[in-house]
């Protein structure tokens, strides 16, 4: 039940539901924990479906939480940039571009809009613009490619999740490694 929850869910990943993300808020409304009407990206559509999954009555999105926007995407004033990464560090879905001190750039077609990277930049220069009507309208009349264009997002989210915790991992047993090597005790970190 939790995996047809999820994947009705928009995977946004933006945390306006009160949760860390998309998947932890359907593991609560599966345990009675959470409404299904939280979640601003996806609306009435979103909760309609949840509703008839769920066989429960359809409620207005409950306005505590955010309201509904048209599809958008953010945009990097490319040359205010002073490429402090902060944006990536926010970005769930790995959808920007750029190294250490040289611009940034936002990949399109990745990003879900979830505004999570405005915040974190020092010099304000990412903006929310929303996506034109025309596009927004075709990608509505494909409601399976709004499906695929979600589960493309769980699964960057998903990877950036898995990428981070072996960083941390390796950083742990770096450090671990190190004060072995210190102590005499194992071999040196040159291992
Ligand atoms: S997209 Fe919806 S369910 Fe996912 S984190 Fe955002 S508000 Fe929560
Ligand atoms: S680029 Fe910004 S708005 Fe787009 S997905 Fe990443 S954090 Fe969200
Ligand atoms: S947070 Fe702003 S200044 Fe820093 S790299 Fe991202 S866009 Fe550039």
């Amino acid at each position: 039940m939790i995996e047809q929850i999820n994947a009705i869910l928009p995977q946004t990943q933006c945390g306006q539901c009160g949760f860390k993300g998309c998947l932890p808020y359907a593991e609560a409304i599966n345990t009675g924990a959470a409404d299904i009407n939280q979640c601003p990206p996806g609306g009435d559509e979103g909760i309609a479906q949840l509703a008839k999954l769920l066989r429960v009555s359809i409620k207005p999105l409950n306005p505590e939480f955010g309201e509904h926007k048209p599809k958008q995407i953010a945009i990097i004033i490319e040359e205010d940039c002073i490429g402090c990464v902060k944006c990536i560090a926010a970005c769930p879905v790995d959808a920007i571009l750029g190294a250490a001190k040289f611009m940034h750039t936002v990949i399109a077609s990745e990003c879900t809009g979830c505004e999570l990277c405005v915040s974190p930049c020092p010099v304000d220069c990412i903006e929310m613009r929303v996506v034109e009507p025309i596009i927004e309208t075709e990608l509505d009349f494909f409601k399976t490619q709004k499906y695929a264009a979600a589960q493309v997002a769980r699964g960057r989210y998903e990877a950036k999740n898995f990428r981070i915790e072996k960083e941390n991992k390796d950083k742990a047993e770096r450090a671990k490694q190190k004060r072995l090597a210190l102590l005499g005790s194992k071999p040196s970190l040159a291992n």
